[in-house]
């Protein structure tokens, strides 16, 4: 008994922090959405141990079930470890400011220069000079010729039989002597890593001394970046990341491979094939691509296993026919949530964040009791058409209910919020809706 009693003790008290235990379900499926995401398998270790370690002990806000509670961690972490202050890029030199730009072939690198020269000249209205040392095909210095005179940005044109050094060396000169503040070089890549690559980049970048050495990381190569990032990190020093044809239907995950890996932030994401699909880098929104839609799935399965189903189906085919929703509906909604966990999560996600508050519904049960009091108070008439309940009645059901009035103005507040979400799945479907969160 005694074993028993401390037992229930230390449950009482571990009620209110997250515990190895309480975060078990929720670690598999985040363990779950970062391999999904295509996070590589070393990461998404060392994540999942950093992030445990933040975790546990951990205070849980009152309305959060301990694997909201959690979520919420893992998103800040993600944040975290992919983002910090600098994914601007650093400018400040004595001029001309070198940007050297790297990578495979294919990478997508002679786009991401005009790019880039665009972005600055918009942002910081800097005389820029652009030229290219790719000598290996002709085709791929007149590309970026092509480009620059699209953009209005002066592009230095060697011989093509020079070295790339030699191009490098020219081009500053070039640049020095007519006084442009910012000379963006760009390189040939090879197919794979070689030691012919690395050596001429090394001497240019040797030479030129680059502010800024972006590495470029075409997203759809998945797995294989690693190896490349690690490569090239190892023989050049990078000073960011450039992740390009995010547009494509990559996954998410290589942003936080090729953080942890490399050390180096990520500057900017290519996000198509125009000059002007260049957008700078933010952790928040890659955060959510990587955990948000197969958390929304994985909870959307956990429902449909959970629920009534038939209430729920009887009540789709009501809504269609024109049924209008109402507390008794909301009632039975209620009753099926106590049955779950990880509902404001869906719900917040659902309503794409427009409508409602994280906190929506309060998950625990003293809050759900309290809704279920409140509506068994009210006539049929009133959970047909709650806007005929007016301040006497509210009154009354507050006394019925033995809640306050303001409970009674909150539910209804709710009511009218989900009444809203009800009307979008009705008009759109949940597919429609579901394909508004992933974008
Ligand atoms: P490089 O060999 O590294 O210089 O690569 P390129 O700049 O020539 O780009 C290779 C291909 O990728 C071209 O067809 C580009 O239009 C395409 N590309 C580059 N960046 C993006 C992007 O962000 N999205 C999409 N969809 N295509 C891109
Ligand atoms: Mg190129």
């Amino acid at each position: 008994l005694a074993e028993r009693l401390s037992k229930s003790l230390r449950n009482i008290i571990n009620k209110g922090r997250l515990t190895e235990d309480n975060i078990k379900d929720t670690i598999r499926e985040v363990r779950k959405a970062l391999l999904e995401a295509d996070v590589t398998l070393s990461v998404v270790k060392k994540f999942i141990i950093n992030v445990k370690k933040k975790a546990i002990g951990h205070e849980i806000n009152k309305s959060f079930t301990p694997g909201q509670e959690f979520i919420k961690i893992v998103r800040n972490e993600l944040i975290l470890s992919m983002g910090d202050q600098d994914n601007d890029l650093n400018l400040s030199t004595q001029p001309p400011a070198i940007i050297l730009i790297i990578g495979l072939q294919g990478a997508g690198k002679t786009t991401t220069v005009a790019k880039i020269a665009k972005w600055i000249q918009n942002k910081y209205k800097k005389k820029i000079l652009i030229t290219s040392t790719d000598v290996y095909r002709a085709a791929a210095i007149k590309q970026l010729e092509i480009l620059s005179s699209q953009i209005n940005i002066n592009f230095y044109l060697s011989n093509i039989n020079q070295k790339p050094i030699n191009i490098t060396k020219e081009a500053i000169q070039h640049a020095k002597l007519k006084f442009y503040d910012i000379l963006l070089i760009d390189t040939a890549g090879r197919l794979h890593i070689d030691e012919k690559m690395m050596n001429e980049i090394q001497e240019i970048q040797n030479f030129s001394n680059p502010i800024e050495t972006l590495l470029v990381v075409d997203s759809m190569m998945g797995q294989d970046a690693i190896n490349m990032a690690t490569n090239f990190n190892k023989y050049l020093s990078i000073s960011g990341i450039i992740l390009t044809k995010t547009d494509s239907d990559s996954r998410s995950g290589i942003a936080l491979s090729m953080r942890y890996i490399t050390g180096k932030s990520i500057k900017f994401i290519g996000t198509g094939e125009k000059i002007t699909n260049l957008e700078i880098f933010h952790p928040e929104r890659m955060a959510d691509k990587i955990l948000g839609m197969n958390k929304v799935i994985s909870i959307i399965k956990d429902i449909e296993e959970k629920i009534n189903k038939s209430d729920i189906q009887n009540l789709t085919k009501k809504l269609k026919q024109g049924h209008d929703f109402n507390l008794n509906d909301f009632l039975m909604q209620i009753k099926e949530m106590k049955k779950m966990g990880g509902l404001n999560y869906f719900i917040d996600k659902f309503s794409n964040n427009e409508i409602l508050s994280n906190n929506l519904l309060g998950n625990d049960q003293n809050a759900l009791n309290k809704i279920e009091a409140i509506i068994y108070s009210m006539t049929p008439k009133e959970r047909n058409n709650p806007s005929i309940i007016k301040g006497s009645r509210k009154r009354r059901i507050s006394l019925g209910s033995g809640t306050q009035i303001q409970d009674i103005n909150k539910l209804l507040k709710n009511f009218d919020n989900i009444k809203k979400i009800m009307k979008k799945i009705k008009n759109n479907g949940i597919s429609k809706i579901m394909r508004n969160i992933k974008n």
